[in-house]
């Protein structure tokens, strides 16, 4: 598909530019705030999503390189987890710079992550946000408690940062995903090693030169790209680095966790999810399907977050699926730096395949394809959004198929209501739609996942905690969640008195 005119005042000469910068260089490591090649030279390609011609090369890199970044994080960490006032002073000139660099960080992310631009903005947007949120944070996140005990003790708790922090992320969202755990990381006084997605290797890339113009200590921001196996492995197996944010597939999560295990090192696991939106017969209708529409459709459907199966009640079903899949037909599929794109193609052909392989199942199945799920053009990953019609059993409605796919199910009464939406190993988020607000409340309580919202999509609040339950991950980041996260919590015990001191051997 062509790039239309539309690109919100991004120009063509621009959106050159970028591609000319990408396709002379070969993409680093970031290490010690030097752009350094992979010690055995070795490369990847990555593919653009919407020609799958080639991006961009980048240095594939190994546990060499992963022990380089991690002594470099190392060797900084005594100095920068010191000064909480200038971490502050840094985070805040992240994100201006970052600010400044919006433009060329969403033009990448577009090319090479196939996200819509409308959706890239708000996540520049958001990257900024997460250092000036966590930049505010720097200087408090040290607070400890006191506990007088019998007058005669004084114990208080500190809160110190970890030390080397291995953050791996995936390939939808691959700035604002990375950046919201850089931010608390390095704002509680840790030093950091990035390992992003091969798919999507470029917003890491910049992010580092970013970086650099912010100016940060050498050492405390590193990145190392390559293949999960290969960099991703060595950086959860490495001695010098003790804790491992992961965000990506639960399978993924499940071997991180294995392998983590011998050092028995932190971890947070953000992972895969199966999100039920549940829409009563009560439900503002109009209001409910803008958001299950929004929430399947937007990122392309590859959103951790998106409401996968909608469960509707049987009385309104016929009603809710005609309204769905009309505006499903209208939504917009185009080029991801078209501003009028409201779904862009997918990551890359193997994800393609795989999304179309679960149209392919559930049709044979049984489940009914009333639209889309249909391979659109024939250059690119572009998919038209899909809807079924089907049960909850269906491997459509209890796999993560991470495309705009979206499967209805219909539901009789509040308790098959309940027992459809936990009937699935994922347990990341959930969305209820109600005018009747004990309802809403019950179904809140009764629903096994992390997250819930009552007669709203996601709308992500910095301050609130993030994370699942059940295959959906094993932790929360956001707000002060990620403080706890990223620090080690001491007590610290003194006696105000000379207390009695057992007296072996006199
Ligand atoms: P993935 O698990 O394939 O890869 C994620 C990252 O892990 C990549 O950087 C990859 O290189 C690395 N990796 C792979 N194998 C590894 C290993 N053995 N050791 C160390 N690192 C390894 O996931 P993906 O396909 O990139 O992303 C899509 C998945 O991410 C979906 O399941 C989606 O739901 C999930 N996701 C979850 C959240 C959340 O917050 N819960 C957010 C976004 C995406």
């Amino acid at each position: 598909m062509k790039v239309a005119e539309k690109t919100a005042g991004i120009s063509p000469e621009f959106i050159a530019q970028v591609r000319q910068k990408i396709s002379s260089s070969t993409i680093t490591h970031f290490i010690n705030n030097q752009f350094v090649p992979g010690i055995r030279g070795e490369t990847f390609e990555s593919l653009e999503p919407s020609t799958n011609q080639i991006l961009a090369h980048a240095y594939r890199g190994h546990a060499e390189d992963v022990d380089k970044a991690a002594k470099a994080a190392r060797a900084t960490f005594g100095k920068w987890k010191l000064n909480a006032k200038a971490r502050k002073k840094y985070l805040l000139k992240i994100a201006e710079v970052l600010e400044k660099h919006g433009d060329e960080l969403a033009v990448m992310e577009c090319l090479d992550a196939g996200q819509p631009l409308k959706i890239v903005r708000a996540q520049v947007a958001r990257a900024a946000e997460n250092f000036s949120f966590y930049a505010d944070w720097a200087e408090r996140a040290m607070d400890g408690r006191t506990y007088p005990v019998d007058a005669e003790w004084v114990n208080y708790t500190l809160r110190v940062p970890v030390g080397v922090c291995g953050i791996i992320t995936p390939w939808n969202a691959p700035m604002m995903l990375s950046t919201w755990r850089i931010a608390p990381a390095l704002a509680t006084g840790n030093t950091v090693v990035l390992k992003p997605a091969e798919w999507s290797p470029l917003t890491a890339w910049k992010l580092a030169e970013i970086i650099q113009e912010a100016d940060l200590p050498p050492g405390v921001f590193n990145v190392v790209q390559g293949f999960g196996e290969e960099a991703g492995d060595a950086l959860v197996r490495h001695p010098d680095v003790p804790l491992i944010s992961f965000t990506g597939e639960t399978t993924t999560g499940s071997i991180i966790t294995k392998n983590a295990a011998d050092q028995l090192k932190r971890l947070s696991l953000e992972l895969g999810g199966k999100s039920p939106v549940i829409i009563f017969e009560d439900a503002d209708l109009n209001r409910a399907t803008d958001a299950t529409i929004f929430q399947i459709y937007s990122f392309n459907g590859e959103r951790c977050t998106a409401n996968s199966r909608a469960l509707v009640h049987e009385s309104i079903l016929e009603e809710f699926v005609s309204r769905v899949v009309e505006r499903a037909k209208r939504v917009k599929v185009g080029h991801p730096l078209d501003l009028e794109t409201e779904v862009g193609p997918l990551i890359h052909p193997e994800h393609l395949e795989r999304v179309l392989g679960y149209v392919r199942i559930g049709q044979e199945e049984g489940a009914r394809l009333v639209t889309g799920g249909e391979r659109v053009g024939s250059e690119g990953n572009y998919i038209s959004p899909g809807l079924f019609v089907g049960e909850n059993s269906m491997r459509i409605a209890q796999e993560e198929i991470f495309g705009p796919i979206l499967t209805v199910i219909p539901f009789k009464d509040e308790a098959d209501a309940l027992q459809k939406a936990n009937d699935v190993k994922y347990g990341l988020a959930a969305y209820v739609w109600t005018r009747d607000v004990t309802r809403a409340h019950r179904m809140a309580l009764g629903l096994e996942a992390g997250m819930t919202w009552i007669n709203s999509h996601n709308v992500r609040h910095l301050p609130t905690p993030f994370g699942g339950v059940k295959f959906s991950g094993t932790h929360r980041e956001g707000g002060e969640y990620s403080l706890e996260f990223y620090t080690e919590l001491k007590n610290i015990a003194l006696p105000l008195t000379e207390h009695p001191i057992p007296k072996f051997g006199k």
